[in-house]
């Protein structure tokens, strides 16, 4: 291809729009347009990446034995309703009514795809001898994001690699599971990403169920719990706290009585310490909820954050929300923010941390009071275990410095950019739209289903986002848009033309995929597009080299160039790039 016949529109200034380096970077490297807000058009150099990346993709996939296949992203909005998630997805949901004929048709963009699928199952799997079963597409998904922000990470209308399985027994989805799982760590690493599956929600299946495939970001939106030791990873709805043992100890005699404080117009917890001249590790918070419909008190640590599936799950509650004010002021006879532990009516649970805040600073269960010097055992109690503990619970997120669940090291917390989703789903779906086999025994019963998605435009994105240096994008052979730029000096040069016809024959005979930069433009300028737009070898040919009889290579990840002979460029180029796909292929595990 050559430069001037395509459509490479380079831009030297970063947009004032683009905040983030992969909404910048594809902007100015010509990869991407904005039609509107969420809504991008690929052109050709970004068409072909994602192309690059869509096979490695199926490559994958089909060495899986899932079967690739192709549904529509116009959907009838009644398998939404069947299953729950017209009103689960809300305004995510794009749908609509249309005429056809004299009567209204209401539909939906496919979101994803579990539905559509699940239905076509129904009809066509009836005995445990069709199953397992796995298929995938490459596909369109609408949805309204409220953020369609972060230029390209988070669009509204995106590619995705969604891949649905199909079993008789857990075990072999577990099976089809850790295939796929794997899959994507293979996936991930031959498109040169840096990747960290985590331990993500784990929903009906419960157990291991679902892991999340992150790109750790500076700009990833989402929040992940990392231990470097251990490599523990979870997101951090998910991510336990490692466990502080607490022997419940005899009260320490020589400590103050608990002090009424007056504490007026503290709204939070850092009004409160200000005021009091403490730190929030100092404090316990009470938090009271209303877990199905009960009122129920939650202790933490002041710089503790509350987790809502932890809470739920400990109390074994269905339902958990804020308590109103007028159940508040039942339990502690205060307004909201004076709750504590003395003296309140309600049950009430601790925190794993709760017991080595001694003394404590808590609410007086009296407007605008506190108590000082609160000691656990003396104050307040805690149920004890069998093992003479204090029994407390996993109920907050994990934070920066918390000790590794694995028992070793510490946690940090890193943001990242989820690419790629694995979920042991159940029988979520094909319960609720009937999609059943037989058994052995001729019983009916509902398929047990994976899901297991990946975000196309999401892994360019990344990568953008993560592999570039000050001169722009610095991409690996594997999914860079062409693995050679030959930049020619001085245009309409017999000897230039020469050098580079030839290059250009013997490297496409043997399946390069080339561009050559044949533009009327200064050299400086030819080397800034090569370098912004990422492509990995630059061939240098014409000028002062060339009359030595020599051609310049500039591998765009190393700092320095190198000169090879004009006689034989072609096959020494080969050979670096041999050996370059096997350094990349070098972090692609089994
Ligand atoms: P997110 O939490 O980022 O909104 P999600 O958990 O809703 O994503 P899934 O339903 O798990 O997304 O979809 C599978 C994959 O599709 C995600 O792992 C992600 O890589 C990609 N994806 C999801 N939403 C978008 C989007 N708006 N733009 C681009 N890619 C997306
Ligand atoms: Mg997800």
């Amino acid at each position: 291809m050559r430069w001037s016949q395509s459509f490479i529109p380079t831009l030297k200034e970063n947009p004032s729009d683009a905040e983030i380096p992969s909404h910048q970077l594809m902007l100015r490297a010509g990869y991407v347009r904005q039609l509107m807000a969420g809504a991008y058009t690929y052109l050709p150099l970004g068409w072909r990446s994602i192309r690059k990346i869509e096979a490695i993709i199926r490559e994958e996939m089909d060495a899986t034995g899932a079967l690739e296949m192709f549904m529509p992203a116009l959907q009838p909005i009644d398998l939404f309703e069947r299953t729950g998630r017209k009103e689960a997805f809300g305004n995510v949901l794009i749908n609509f009514n249309i005429r056809r004929q004299n009567h209204q048709v209401h539909l939906a963009l496919g979101p994803t795809h579990e539905e559509v699928v699940t239905d076509l199952m129904s009809r066509h799997i009836s005995s445990y001898r069709q199953l397992p079963m796995t298929v995938y597409q490459i596909q369109t998904k609408f949805r309204n994001e409220e953020r369609p922000r972060f230029g390209v990470l988070r669009t509204s209308e995106f590619l995705m690699k969604d891949a649905y399985s199909f079993h008789s027994s857990v075990e072999s989805l577990s099976e089809t599971y850790q295939k796929i799982y794997r899959a994507y760590c293979r996936i991930f690493a031959r498109c040169g990403l840096e990747y960290l599956p985590v331990e993500a929600e784990s929903g009906p299946i419960g157990g291991d169920a679902s892991h999340e495939f992150m790109a750790p970001a500076a700009n990833g939106e989402d929040q992940i719990v990392f231990c470097r030791k251990t490599r523990y990873a979870a997101n951090l709805e998910r991510a336990e706290t490692g466990r502080v043992r607490s022997q419940v100890k005899p009260v320490d005699t020589a400590l103050p009585a608990s002090e009424k404080l007056h504490t007026p117009n503290v709204g939070s917890i850092d009004a409160l310490c200000r005021l009091l001249n403490c730190q929030p590790t100092q404090l316990i918070k009470t938090l009271i909820l209303l877990a199905d419909g009960e009122p129920v008190a939650v202790l933490l640590r002041g710089d503790h954050e509350a987790n809502e599936g932890k809470i739920r799950r400990a109390l074994g509650a269905k339902t958990l929300e804020m308590a109103d004010a007028a159940t508040v002021f039942k339990v502690s006879s205060a307004p909201i923010g004076f709750a504590g532990p003395v003296g309140l009516k309600c049950r009430f649970v601790a925190d794993h941390d709760i017991p080595q805040v001694v003394p404590a600073v808590v609410g007086a269960n009296v407007e605008d009071y506190h108590l000082a010097n609160v000691v656990l055992g003396r104050d307040f109690d805690l149920p004890r275990t069998a093992e003479g503990e204090y029994e407390t619970f996993d109920l907050r997120n994990a934070a920066a410095g918390d000790p590794s669940p694995r028992g070793e090291g510490t946690l940090e917390l890193v943001h990242g950019i989820e690419v790629g989703h694995v979920f042991k789903l159940g029988t979520k779906y094909s319960v609720s739209l009937n999609a059943t086999y037989d058994d052995e025994a001729a019983t009916r019963q509902p398929l047990i289903m994976g899901c297991y998605g990946i975000g196309v435009n999401r892994i360019l994105a990344s990568m953008a986002e993560t592999k570039f240096d000050d001169n722009g994008l610095v991409l690996p052979l594997s999914i860079a848009p062409y693995s050679v730029v030959i930049s020619t000096i001085g245009v309409n040069d017999p000897a230039v033309d020469e050098v580079v016809n030839q290059l250009e024959k013997e490297l496409t005979a043997a399946g390069v995929d080339l561009l050559i930069d044949d533009r009327d433009q200064r050299p400086g300028v030819k080397f800034k597009d090569a370098d912004l737009i990422g492509i990995p070898l630059r061939v240098v040919i014409g000028g002062k080299g060339l009359k030595e009889g020599q051609v310049e290579l500039k591998w765009r990840h190393l700092p320095e160039a190198t000169k090879i002979p004009v006689a034989g460029a072609a096959s020494a180029i080969l050979e670096q790039l041999a050996t370059r796909r096997k350094e990349e292929a070098a972090h692609v595990p089994e």
